[in-house]
C-alpha cells in the first residue's frame, strides 16, 4: 500500500499534480475541507520531506519474492 505523496503533489491538499489539474480541489486527500483552489506547487522543504518519506516508506517495505 502506498501512503507516500508524490514530491511534486501540491502544497496545499496533497493530491498529486497531474491528477490536481483536472480538478478544483476543495478538500484534501483525506477528505478534510479546504478553500476551493489549484494546483499550488509545494515548497523546498515539503518536497524534501515526502522525498524522505518515500525513501523510509521504501526501505521498510519487506522484499517482495
Ligand atoms: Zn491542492
Amino acid at each position: 500500500m502506498r501512503t507516500a505523496q508524490s514530491p511534486s503533489a501540491c502544497g496545499l491538499c496533497g493530491i498529486n499534480e497531474r491528477e490536481h489539474f483536472t480538478r478544483y480541489a476543495t478538500t484534501d486527500e483525506q477528505g478534510n475541507p479546504l478553500p476551493g483552489h489549484y494546483y499550488t506547487a509545494p515548497t523546498q522543504e515539503q518536497i524534501a520531506a515526502r522525498i524522505r518519506a518515500r525513501r523510509a516508506e521504501r526501505d521498510a517495505e519487506p522484499d517482495q519474492t
